[in-house]
């Protein structure tokens, strides 16, 4: 017989909170890390997003917590340095806020625990007020970093430490920042990590932070979530996957849908285009401001934007249940993307779809993922929106189907090049050309990068963006879309206007002179001023002046590598980060823009959040 919560003896006040969410019978991954974790083990535990991880983690660690007499007044509170018990290191910022909520839920019953948030993003003044008096804190690592520097915050009472999403954690480059986290809370007595796979990576470091940590493994290689019916679509390229992206977006069973783009730019592009077609739609990104993520988040939650067009990160860890829907309009960068991606929907128990878009020069990362995911995914085609067949072998006609309706059979080279024999050609060789190379370009999503791993936008060998004249204008699709002036049209919000009925792909055509002039609210990241008139964003990780004493946490337990010392750390922090980075130049003949006067001036205010990279 299957456990309930009841099995596990957890305090009161924890089973009145899992009463009051409705929780019954724990997910097999909490049917097996919580009665483990009750014991004091350490865990590496694998489990996939949306596995239900995150009361694996909470529940026991909140139960050591629920017999300790942790209340402090308020006047001592405010006082005080803040020590929390339980430490939990997120990726994400969107992450560290689901967790912080889900925790919030569990404490509910819980007298005089406090849970806080912190991020990178968010003032520094209001973040250190809520910490204050906090046992539980789920924070970005980065953040974290600053506020102990600026010794707000001391990690020596730390009981438990959870890191979620270490993989994701790995792909971010925050593996100093984990090892300087685990050694300023040397004092604790568990270590809980969680992750979507065992990479040699994860054990590796699972080693450095961890005592004899016990593995569970909740499914076997990378296979997803089974209530997700994921399906392939064969594309010409990127208008075709427009047109793919508005019959899913108008399926009559989607209630919510997330919009993967590969980059930051896209994202911007095609939420901007969607909301064209009258849709219902935010955009976001790790470049907008937290306040700006924040409220995107919050309207999509609260069901008031139907579409979220996101990158991989941004996207990290939202959790609605309603999003019925995922859809890959661009390839993740990564295979455990997808993973990550898919799962944003068929959450909470519902079923939900995930659809790729892929062209066919995609098709060796389409059975890369494949052979990941150890499983096949369902090709599908769309009555009136096949796509064209794949290429023959040398650019020459014939068929070159392959098993799926094409694409990965005998097809032949990079898609399009060369025609084939009268057919159709690839959209992206003749008007999409750069859209169309860009399926293949290197991405420029900071959310994708590694730290380390960010271009230099000075660099000889960034790639390059092309914005001369020679580039193709969009006549109401991306690629040939006439220049914009943003003088002086009437304000229209994104976020919040209504919208018009009525997909895009069969709306008319417009000239652009005719068409009503739209003002980008100070919500929107600019895309259109380059980087010269940028406000120049402090990093955070400049601000590690001071020294921290830590010290090492168990003997030998990051081999004899030598001791980093934090305070000697070189500011500012992250390469390629904001403060450092030389000017952005797009070459002279990048057509001007021209902002009028009255175009709404943003303000930088010094309260303003900054940006940072990764969390
Ligand atoms: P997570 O993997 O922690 O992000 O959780 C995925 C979703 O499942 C969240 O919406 C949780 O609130 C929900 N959830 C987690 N555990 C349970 C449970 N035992 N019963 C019902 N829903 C749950």
């Amino acid at each position: 017989m299957s456990k309930t919560f009841a099995d596990f003896s957890l305090d009161e006040s924890l089973q009145q909170a899992l009463e009051t969410l409705g929780f019954t019978t724990p997910t097999p991954v909490q049917e097996q890390s919580i009665p483990a974790a009750m014991e004091g083990k350490d865990l590496l535990v694998s489990s996939q997003t949306g596995s239900g991880k995150t009361a694996a983690f909470l529940l026991p660690t909140l139960n050591a917590l629920a017999g300790e007499d942790t209340f402090l007044p308020f006047k001592e509170r405010m006082k005080a340095v803040t020590q929390p018990n339980i430490l939990v290191i997120s990726p994400t910022r969107e992450l560290a806020q689901q967790v912080c909520q889900d925790a919030i839920a569990f404490v509910r019953h819980m007298k005089g625990v406090r849970v806080a948030a912190i991020m990178g993003g968010m003032p520094f003044g209001k973040q250190i007020q809520q910490l204050k008096g906090a046992q539980v804190v789920v924070a970005t690592p980065g953040r974290l970093l600053d506020l102990v520097n600026r010794r707000q915050i001391k990690l020596d009472k730390v009981d438990a430490l959870i890191v979620d999403e270490a993989d994701r954690m790995l792909d971010l480059g925050f593996s100093e920042d984990l090892e300087a986290i685990s050694d300023l809370a040397a004092n604790r007595k568990q270590t809980l990590m969680f992750s979507a796979t065992f990479a040699p990576r994860i054990i590796n470091l699972a080693e450095r932070m961890m005592n004899d940590p016990q593995r569970i493994a909740i499914e076997t290689g990378h296979s997803t979530n089974t209530d997700i019916t994921q399906t392939l679509h064969w594309t010409d390229g990127f208008e075709h996957k427009k047109k793919l992206l508005t019959h899913w977006l108008s399926a009559e069973d989607l209630d919510q849908a997330v919009v993967f783009a590969s980059t930051q730019e896209d994202t911007d592009m095609l939420a901007e285009e969607l909301a064209e077609a009258g849709l219902s739609v935010v955009a976001l990104h790790g470049a907008m401001p937290q306040t700006v993520r924040n409220r995107r988040l919050r309207s999509i939650r609260e069901g008031r934007a139907k579409i979220l067009v996101a990158t991989d990160v941004a996207a990290r860890g939202l959790d609605v249940p309603t999003i019925s829907h995922v859809i890959n309009f661009g390839l993740p960068m990564k295979n455990e993307d997808y993973v990550h991606r898919i799962g944003r929907t068929g959450r909470a128990g519902r079923t939900g779809k995930a659809i790729t878009l892929a062209t066919y020069r995609e098709r060796g990362k389409i059975r890369a993922l494949e052979d990941y995911l150890d499983a096949r995914l369902e090709v599908s085609e769309i009555e009136g929106l096949e796509p064209s067949p794949p290429p023959a072998r040398g650019g020459r006609d014939g068929g070159g189907r392959g098993r799926d309706g094409g694409g990965r059979g005998r097809g032949g080279r990079d898609g399009g090049r060369g025609g084939f024999g009268g057919g159709r050609r690839f959209e992206g060789e003749s008007n999409f050309k750069r859209r169309e190379g860009g399926d293949d370009r290197p991405r420029r999503s900071y959310d994708d990068k590694p730290r380390g791993d960010r271009p230099s936008f000075g660099g000889e060998d960034r790639p390059r963006r092309e914005f001369n004249s020679d580039r193709p204008r969009r006549e109401g699709g991306f690629g040939d879309r006439p220049q914009r002036s943003f003088d002086d049209r009437p304000k229209r919000d994104f976020g919040d206007r209504p919208r018009r009925e009525g997909g895009f792909g069969d709306r008319p055509q417009r000239s652009f002179d005719d068409r009503p002039k739209r003002e980008f609210n100070s919500d929107r990241p600019r895309r259109e001023g380059g980087f010269n008139d940028k406000p120049r964003f402090n990093s955070n990780d400049d601000n590690r002046g001071n020294s921290v004493d830590y010290k090492p946490r168990r003997e030998g337990s990051f081999g004899d590598r030598p001791k980093r010392d934090f305070g000697d750390r070189p500011a500012p922090r992250r390469e390629g980060g904001f403060g450092d980075r030389p000017q952005r130049s797009f070459g002279d003949d990048r057509p001007k823009r021209t902002f009028g006067e009255d175009r709404p001036k943003r303000e930088f205010n010094s309260d303003r959040p900054r940006r940072k990279f990764n969390d």
